[in-house]
Parts: structure tokens; sequence; C-alpha cells
């Protein structure tokens, strides 16, 4: 998972990148006197997801680990697709996560440096203005078995380029009209090199610079520069961009920049999920979620208001490690982090999500006693709350079974189980309507085995669950998620078919529950654990004072474990 264990013992806890980063401090005449400076480039076309927070855990984990910086950098050269709303949320996410960048700037603050670097290339014969439309450049542009062929454009003079560059800037032609081009190499076995195009043509307008230009740079002409401007020391992106480094290492020593290394790392990849903005826009704009923070989406917003905290998220990319090579990371790494963090941090209450009533036909009508609970055992300092014990109550329907297989140790006909904070109850009547559904369960309980009480300890019983006072509790609406996709890799669908085939139809479950009295009274936003149901969080959106909605952040086990070990636990 980590490939930080198998190296050498001084660098037994670092990864490949930042063992490159040591050997570079250690050796290159440039770093001298500097820090390390790296970025975070999102592209502010959608919602930042899982993905994307491995990547800001890296670049600004790495500033925070060499007492170097981080920027963030909005990498806004695709004016159509981006827009301000994008440019918010991703700084929101980003501070929630907790980091701080250094600087906070945009490609488009070097719009007119990197045109003026464009005139240079101009200038020096190394770039020039084609009129070769999409179609025809993929033609010329040859394949990795086959070279390419030279644009009929490549050998215009450099007082032509220099005048048409002007007009291409100046609005005289139409979008996808002509591109600036660098003048490379159109055998070059890497495709990148084949002359690529510097500019492109869109009258667009910018979120930032407005109407102010019509040619946009494309992303190979705005990154590296960008970083060397910013004097990043080390610009680390995902292995897609391998092939593109040769481009970037050429465009800084043509236009002799200081250089900064780009060094690559596996993106990473989630089952049961998506992850390419593209897709996650389309999730949205078909309706298929209710938004981008839609609780069941891999965004961050959808994963904050889902529950999860900005501690389990840096945790799940510490667990994941950086590696050079493609990964698919189980979503049970992700949810694993999330269950330990809100371990130790999120106070216990008893729900009960779906609801059969119990009445101890031996308990006193009309008295209420007030069990001691504990808010959270892992925490020593999280005290004891009470909580109201009654002769009616509910339990979880699945708790009981009325002819159950021999390993069952909850609650049966005849059979006795620990009510958690209360007493052991035993079952002595099923109560059916006339279809046979059960309405309630009649039992006894034994005024002995007060929990906590000298004598409660002798008694064993083999199960214990949980249950909340029918006259004393609050009902709230319960959301309880499954995955998105039903498929572990939902891109892989048949011919014909999409992700969005293999959509889960049953990904929401709105329940009403009996809860603790407390459990009505959280906050939104609050993060707290149902007792044997998992850890919920009252919903930032649709909680209203006094009325929380909770959506299920994750069971307390994954399903597979559970079902083995539940009914053993007392
Ligand atoms: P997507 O394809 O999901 O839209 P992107 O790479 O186009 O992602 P950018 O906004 O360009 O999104 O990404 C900003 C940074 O986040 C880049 O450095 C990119 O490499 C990194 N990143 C994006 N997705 C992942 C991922 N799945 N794992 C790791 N890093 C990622
Ligand atoms: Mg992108």
């Amino acid at each position: 998972m980590n490939d930080a264990s198998d190296h050498g013992s001084g660098n037994a806890h670092k990864n490949f990148i930042e063992i490159e980063i040591e050997k570079d401090f250690a050796s290159k005449q440039e770093l001298v006197g500097r820090t390390v400076y790296t970025r975070f480039p999102p592209e502010p076309n959608g919602y930042l997801h899982i993905g994307h927070a491995k990547s800001i855990c890296l670049n600004f984990g790495l500033a925070k680990t060499y007492g170097g910086h981080c920027n963030l950098r909005f990498d806004d050269t695709n004016p159509t697709k981006e827009s301000e709303e994008y440019v918010n949320s991703i700084k929101t996410d980003v501070n929630w996560l907790g980091f701080q960048w250094d600087k906070l700037l945009y490609a488009s603050d070097y719009f007119e440096q990197l045109h003026d670097w464009a005139c240079q290339l101009i200038r020096e014969g190394i770039a020039f203005v084609c009129d070769l439309n999409a179609d025809e450049m993929r033609e010329h542009r040859g394949t990795l078995t086959q070279p390419g062929r030279n644009s009929p454009y490549r050998d215009r003079s450099i007082e032509e380029n220099l005048d048409l560059f002007a007009r291409m800037k100046k609005g005289e032609f139409p979008d996808g009209a002509k591109t600036l081009r660098a003048k490379i190499d159109m055998a070059s076995p890497n495709l990148n090199l084949r002359d690529p195009v510097l500019y492109r043509i869109m009258h667009a307008h910018h979120h930032r610079t407005g109407d102010a230009w019509c040619i946009y740079p494309m992303y190979d002409w705005a990154h590296g520069q960008s970083d060397s401007i910013e004097g990043i020391t080390h610009s680390i992106c995902t292995l897609e961009f391998e092939d593109h480094r040769p481009l970037y290492d050429w465009f800084c020593k043509t236009l002799r920049i200081y250089h900064p290394r780009q060094m690559e790392f596996a993106r990473m990849n989630l089952t049961y999920t998506v992850m390419s903005k593209r897709k996650l826009l389309q999730l949205v704009q078909e309706n298929h979620v209710s938004g981008w923070d839609d609780p069941r989406m891999p965004t961050i917003s959808g994963l904050r208001r889902r529950g999860y905290t900005p501690e389990s998220l840096r945790m799940f990319c510490e667990r994941i490690g950086v590696a050079r090579f493609s990964s698919t990371i189980d979503v049970v790494v992700l949810e694993g982090s999330v269950r330990d963090h809100l371990n130790t941090i999120a106070p216990r209450f008893m729900a009960v999500l779906d609801p059969i009533k119990v009445v101890l036909t031996n308990y006193p009508e009309g008295q209420t006693e007030w069990m001691d609970a504990v808010n959270n055992p892992e925490d020593p300092s999280g005290g004891s709350r009470q909580i109201p014990f009654t002769r009616e109550l509910y339990i979880e329907r699945e708790d009981f079974m009325e002819t159950p297989p021999s390993k069952f140790f909850r609650l049966k006909p005849a059979g006795e189980v620990r009510l958690r904070y209360g007493y052991v109850i035993q079952c002595n009547e099923v109560v059916k309507d006339a279809e046979g559904n059960i309405l309630e369960l009649r039992c006894t309980f034994d005024p002995t085995t007060k929990s906590g009480s000298p004598t409660a300890i002798e008694r064993k019983v083999k199960g214990t669950i949980h249950w909340v006072s029918a006259s004393e509790s609050a009902e709230v609406e319960v959301r309880l998620y499954d995955r998105l996709f039903l498929s572990e890799n939902p891109e892989d669908a048949p011919a014909g078919k999409t992700f969005l085939d293999n959509i889960n139809p049953n990904s929401i479950r709105v329940v009403r529950a009996k809860v603790e009295p407390e459990v009505a009274k959280q906050l939104p936003g609050a993060k707290v654990q149902f007792e044997r149901n998992g850890y919920f969080c009252a919903d930032v959106v649709d909680s209203k004072p006094g009325v929380p909605v909770y959506n299920r952040i994750v069971s307390l086990k994954d399903a597979w474990a559970r079902m083995t070990t539940r009914d053993n636990k007392a």
C-alpha cells in the first residue's frame, strides 16, 4: 500500500518524493539557500474530490515537513469551463482540510508575461502562427509509430508571425482559425513535442480577466512558466503528465528562465466511485445527486457534509501513501479512517432506526429511572449523561427473532438479553396483528440486574442491545447511505452502457428513528455515534433548529465484518 516500507533505514518513513527532494537540496547548486516550494494547481472547473485531497495533503504536507511554502494556484486557462463559484469552493475546501497557502495565485495573473514570452519565441524563430484546423492538425501530427508532418505554415517569416499573432490577440480572427505553435520536432517520438500549440483563439469571457483576452494559453504553455515565476522548487503532478515533462523542460530551457523540477506520482482511484470532474459534473447536472455536496459524492464538500472530518481525510491520505505505480484504493480504507477518528471524538447515544415496541409488564407504569451512560468510553474526560428508562421501550426490530438460528444471542421468545445501561429482560409474549406483523413484545425485567449494581455482574447474558424509552424519546429523520455505484469500477461498463448505468438505485434510504432526547438537540454538523449503528452527522443543509436530520457517515464495522462478529459482542 505504502512504498515507504521499501526504503533503507534512514528513509524508512519517507516517500519517494521526499527522498528525491532531499537529494536535490543536498546536491543542486540552484537550491542553495532556498526552501521547498510547492503548489497545488487546480483548474476551477468543478469541486474538489478525494483525489485532490491527496494532492493537497502531499503538496502542503511537503511544505510543512520541510519548513517551506505552498501556493494555491488556479490553473484558469480554460474560461468556458471555469467559474468563481468553483474558485470559492476550492478555497473553502483547502482551508477546511487544514492547510493555508502561502500565496493565492492564478495562471491568469501571468497572461501578460506568457504573451511576452510567446512573442520572444516568435522573434527567435521558434514559434509560428498556424492556420491548420483541429482535424488537419491531428492528421499532420502522426501517431506513436509514425512521425508527423510539418505544417505548411511552419516557415512563415518572423515578421508575418509577429503580425498574425498580434492580430489574433486583437480579435481579428474567429475561434479556431489560427493557433500559435512552438517549432520543435514533428518527428519526435514524444507526441507532445510535435510542434505543440501554445495559444488558441477563444472569444470567451474569463471569470477574472473578463474580455481582455481572446487568445488563451494552453496548459503546457502556462504551467511550467507559472511554476518558474513563483520559484516553485518541485512541481508535483500526476503520472499522466510524465510525457509532458520534456515539454515543461524545453519551455524553461528555451526561455532561459528558472527551472523547477516536475515530479509525478500515481493518481489515486477509489473503488465504487468515479473521480473525474467531468463525470461528477454530469451526476450533478443530470440530477443523479442533489448537488456537488450530496453526501454520497466523493467530493470534499460531499464528504464534509456526510460527516467526514479533516483529520480523517488527512489520515486517509497518510495511510495510502504516495507511489509511482497506479493503484485503486478500496473505499473501506477511507471508511476506516473516519471511523478511527470519530471513535476518539464522537459522543455516544442510543438511537433505534427500525423500532419495535417492548412493554415491560412488571415495570411500574409512569415511572422513569435515569440511567447513567458513558458519553465516550474512548475519552475519559467525556463524562456521562442520564438516559430515561421507562415501562415502554423501543428496540431494533432486527434484535428480535421469533425463530432464531442457534448463535443468535439477542432477544428471542423465552430468551434473555441485557439492555445497555439498563436491565436484563426476558421475552414472554409476541403480540401480532391479524396479518402476523409483530406489534409489540411483552417482556419482564429483572430488578436485580440493573447495570452497574453488584448483583448485575453475576448474571451472565450473552447479548447486549440498545434501546430508547418510548415515552421519553424524540424522533428524527435519518438518511442511511449506501454506495453511489453498484460496481467496484463504475467506469468499466459493458458496450453501449456508461458509468451512469452502474448507479445504485438504492443508495439512500430514509427512516424515522427513535432517539434519546439529547440527539434531537444536537446542532447542525454535530458528529455522534449511535451505539451499534454507526457514526452519524447532523446535516448542515437540511437540519432546522431543534429538528436535526442525520446522515449516516459510516457503520461501525464494514457490513461483512459485522455479520460475523456482532452477535458475539456483549
Ligand atoms: P479531474 O480529472 O478529476 O478533473 P484534474 O487532474 O483535471 O482532475 P485539476 O484541477 O487539474 O484536476 O487537479 C489539480 C491537481 O490535483 C493536479 O495536480 C492533479 O494532478 C491532482 N489530482 C487530480 N486528481 C487526482 C487524483 N485522483 N489523485 C491524485 N491527485 C489528483
Ligand atoms: Mg484538469
